[in-house]
C-alpha cells in the first residue's frame, strides 16, 4: 500500500506543479482517475495494472456487497456528493463566507437554477453547475415566510419550479420580476394567482397558495429516491446519486461477519465465475490449456474444482470428520472459504511453482488456519466452548461480563 501512496504522492506533485503554470487548473477528474487507477492496479496485480488482469470491472468493484461489489467507494461518485454539498449551500443560502462570495461574483442577484457557467468560470464551478440537473427533482422547499424562496425558480410543491411553465414574458406583464419571492408572490396576488392564470396552466391548481407564517424561516429538506423528506445530509445524497443494481443472494454466505476478506474475495469470484479456470481460458486460448492439476483427468472448473474433483472431495471429507462437533456458534461458512481459498491456492501453486501438498497437509494448513481464527475471537465462556478449546488446542478470549450498576 505504501508503494502506492508513494506513486499517487508523486503524481499530485506533478499536477501541483502543473497548476502554478498560469491558465492551468486543478483537475480532480484526472486526480480521481490516477487514484482509482493505482486502487485497481493494487486488487488485481499488487502493483501496476496490467492488461486484462481485472477479472472484474472497476464498476462492479465500486458496488456495494449486497449488489455483488466489494463496497469500495467510488471517488468520482464521492467527488459529485462532495460537490452537492457545495451547491446545496447555496440553493439552501447558508450563511458562509463562500456562499457570500458566490453570489457576489457568480450570481450577482441570479438564481442559482438560472445562471449559465461563464467561458472562464473556474472547472470547479463549472462542476457544480453541472450537477444542478442531477439534483433538483431532490430539492423541496416549506413555505414559512416565503422571503427565501423564489418564486419561479425554487421547488415549493410537488408541480416542480413554475419557470418551466410560466414565461418571463407573463411574469412581466402580470406585474412581477424575476426575483418575486413566494412570499411577495402570495401578498401581491392576495392568496391568488395573476388573473387568468389558472384557466391557461391547469397545473397551477396544484399549487398550495397556503398563508405566511410570519417570523418563521423557510425550511429546505433533500427528497430521497423513496420520496421521504430529509434534512440534507451527504449519506442520502450518496444513495440517492448511486446507480443501484439489483441485490445478489450470495452475498451474506460470502462476506458475514468474522469473515476472512482475503478468502471471501476469492470466494465471490468463484460465486461469480471470475476466477481463471481452464474452462474459461479454453474459451479466448483454445491451444493453451492443461489439464486438472489433481486428477489430469479433465479442464478444471469452479465445479469439478471445488466440488467433483478427488483432490477437493477428500480435503472435504476429511474437514467435515473434524466439523462433527455440537459447535455453539456458526462457522460452518468460515470453513467452506477456507476450503475454497487454499484449494484454488494448492491450484495455482502447482500451475505456476510446481509445487505440491498432498491432501493431508491441506487439511493441517486448512485446520491451523481455523485455529488461528479461533484465538482471535471473543466469546462467552460456557461448556461447549471448553469443549472446543481442548479439541482445537486454542485458547479463546473469554467476554467478561458487564457490571450492572
Ligand atoms: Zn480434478
Amino acid at each position: 500500500m505504501t508503494g502506492i501512496m508513494e506513486r499517487i504522492s508523486k503524481k499530485r506533485t506533478k499536477n501541483e506543479a502543473k497548476m502554478t503554470k498560469p491558465g492551468t487548473e486543478w483537475k480532480n477528474v484526472n486526480v480521481i482517475y490516477d487514484i482509482n487507477k493505482h486502487l485497481n492496479g493494487f486488487l488485481w496485480c499488487q502493483g501496476e495494472l496490467t492488461k486484462g488482469k481485472s477479472k472484474v470491472s472497476w464498476d462492479n468493484v465500486c458496488k456495494p456487497k449486497e449488489q455483488g461489489g466489494l463496497g469500495i467507494k467510488d471517488l468520482k461518485l464521492w467527488n459529485e456528493v462532495l460537490l452537492v454539498k457545495q451547491l446545496w449551500n447555496v440553493i439552501s443560502k447558508k450563511n458562509t463566507l463562500w456562499v457570500k462570495w458566490v453570489n457576489s461574483e457568480n450570481l450577482k442577484g441570479k438564481s442559482i437554477w438560472e445562471v449559465n457557467a461563464k467561458a472562464n468560470s473556474s472547472v470547479g464551478w463549472k462542476e457544480i453547475l453541472k450537477l444542478r440537473d442531477k439534483i433538483r427533482k431532490h430539492v423541496i422547499w416549506k413555505i414559512r415566510d416565503g422571503n427565501s424562496i423564489n418564486a419561479w425558480y425554487d421547488n415549493w410543491n410537488t408541480g416542480g419550479p413554475l419557470c418551466e411553465i410560466v414565461t418571463t414574458r407573463e411574469i412581466y406583464d402580470a406585474g412581477l420580476s424575476i426575483d418575486t419571492t413566494v412570499a411577495e408572490l402570495i401578498v401581491m396576488g392576495e392568496g391568488k394567482w395573476p388573473e387568468g392564470w389558472e384557466n391557461a396552466y391547469h397545473i397551477l391548481n396544484l399549487y398550495n397558495l397556503s398563508r405566511l407564517q410570519e417570523g418563521k424561516k423557510d425550511d429546505i429538506f433533500w427528497v430521497d429516491k423513496s420520496g421521504h423528506e430529509r434534512v440534507f445530509g451527504t449519506k442520502y445524497v450518496w444513495k440517492d446519486l448511486c446507480c443501484s443494481s439489483p441485490r445478489v443472494d450470495w452475498h451474506k454466505i460470502v462476506w458475514f461477519s468474522k469473515c476472512i476478506p482475503r478468502h471471501s474475495f476469492i470466494v465471490s469470484l468463484a460465486i461469480q465465475n471470475r476466477l481463471n479456470t481452464q474452462d474459461r481460458i479454453a474459451i479466448w486460448k483454445p491451444n493453451d490449456i492443461i489439464q486438472c492439476v489433481f486428477c489430469k483427468k479433465c479442464l478444471d472448473s469452479i465445479e469439478h474444482l471445488f466440488f467433483s474433483c478427488n483432490f477437493s472431495k477428500e480435503v472435504w471429507r476429511e474437514m467435515q470428520k473434524t466439523l462433527n462437533v455440537n459447535m455453539a456458534f456458526s462457522w460452518g461458512n468460515t470453513v467452506e472459504e477456507l476450503l475454497v481459498y487454499y484449494i484454488w491456492q494448492e491450484r495455482n501453486k502447482r500451475i505456476f511453482k510446481e509445487d505440491r501438498r498432498d491432501e493431508k497437509t491441506m487439511v493441517q494448513i486448512i485446520k491451523e488456519a481455523i485455529r488461528l481464527k479461533l484465538a482471535g475471537l471473543e466469546v462467552k465462556d460456557s461448556r461447549t466452548i471448553k469443549e472446543v478449546e481442548d479439541r482445537w488446542s486454542v485458547q479463546f478470549q473469554i467476554r467478561k461480563n458487564r457490571s450492572v450498576r
